[in-house]
């Protein structure tokens, strides 16, 4: 049974001596401790052999007699030592057995997570050369119906109809080129710049605007025009911006009046531009903020998550010299906060 060590000195100090104690003479008084330990038990002699699992995990096998008052003889305590040693290795093995289960486990989950970290890169790729496919005939259907309404009178029925072609062909041409520098090469190595950050959250509101009109999404946008150039690398920021939008569209999806907002200021306190994203969804609840930007952490079901959102978050804005806290919105749902620094 698991015993409080304080209460019995002597057994203490047979697992940290790691010595064997044999008391059943009749003619040597036991220690207090172990006199109480023999009275609660009913033990006349006891043999006490320490064992060891781990430097963590010690213990004392104790072998009584009930009976009479005697010493265990010298055959019958090499006996026992062999039985513990061999419990004590018993124990160690199931438990590195054990081990090696989880570890096996773990290796199996980080597998599929790198399959599945293939399969995005190799859609990101896909996607820029779609983009790629998609600029031609999109420059054709610009180039023409430009050449087409120089053309036709100021009158003519078809006038508004080519118009409405041209705004749509532009739009999509815009959508294209943002695409494309996102999917453009990122190297780790080119540094920071200074940028005027609410550029970079338009850029990316065009990209998104539609997927959060489908989803019913009021888009709450509160830029401050007075916001002093920051650090960032162009086209990562977007990134981030990107990721936060989507990740609080998902966020609020149940919701019967969805509203997602994004709001940049100067933080005058730490002297940084602030861009809060936040939303009235859930909430992050109960997790853990450590965990959270951790690679692969998702709680979206398989498929639809690849928690790899905000780790790419963290580590731009790592790169950019910055930082990202999560709160809780007005509205009782996320709110993630990024600082950047800026020129001052
Ligand atoms: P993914 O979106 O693929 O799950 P992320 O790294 O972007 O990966 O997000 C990790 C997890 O953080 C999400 O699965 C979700 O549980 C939580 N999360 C992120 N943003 C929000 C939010 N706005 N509201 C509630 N939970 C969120």
């Amino acid at each position: 049974p698991l015993r409080d060590g304080s209460m019995f000195p002597t057994l203490l100090n047979i697992v940290n001596r790691q010595s064997i104690a044999n008391y059943g003479t009749t003619s040597r008084n036991f220690p207090l401790d172990i006199e109480r330990l023999a009275h609660e038990h009913r033990l006349q002699s006891m043999l006490l052999i320490p064992f060891v699992v781990r430097e963590s995990e010690k213990g004392i096998v104790l072998i009584a007699d009930t009976n009479r008052r005697h010493s265990f003889n010298s055959r019958e305590v090499s006996l026992a030592q062999g039985l513990v040693l061999q419990a004590a290795n018993a124990i160690k093995n199931a438990q590195l057995f054990q081990d090696l289960q989880h570890n096996i486990e773990k290796l199996k989950l980080t597998q599929a997570k790198l399959v599945q970290t293939a399969r995005l890169s190799a859609i990101g790729e896909l996607a820029a050369a779609v983009a790629h496919q998609i600029n031609n005939p999109l420059t054709t259907i610009l180039g023409d119906t430009a050449l087409m309404l120089t053309d036709l009178a100021p009158d003519d029925i078809n006038r508004e109809s080519l118009l409405a072609v041209e705004r749509a062909g532009k739009r999509a041409h815009e959508v294209v080129r943002r695409l494309l520098s996102m999917a453009r090469q990122k190297s780790s190595e080119v540094p920071p710049e200074l940028m005027d950050v609410n550029v970079t959250i338009y850029n990316t509101l065009a990209l998104v605007e539609g997927t959060l009109f489908r989803a019913r999404v009021h888009l709450e946008l509160d830029l401050s025009r007075e916001l002093p150039l920051a650090y960032g690398v162009s086209g990562e920021l977007e990134d981030v911006w990107l990721n936060l939008l989507l990740n609080a569209r998902d966020a609020v999806k149940q919701h019967k009046q969805p509203i997602v907002g994004i709001r940049s200021l100067y933080n005058t306190e730490e002297k940084t531009v602030n861009v809060q994203i936040w939303d009235n969804g859930p909430g992050l609840g109960d997790i853990d903020p450590e965990q959270l930007f951790d690679a692969f952490y998702t709680t979206k079901p398989p498929g639809e998550g690849t928690g790899l959102g905000l780790y790419i978050c963290q580590s731009i804005i790592k790169r950019c010299g910055g930082k990202i806290e999560t709160g809780v919105s007005p509205e009782g749902g996320a709110l993630f906060t990024v600082f950047l620094p800026c020129d001052e």
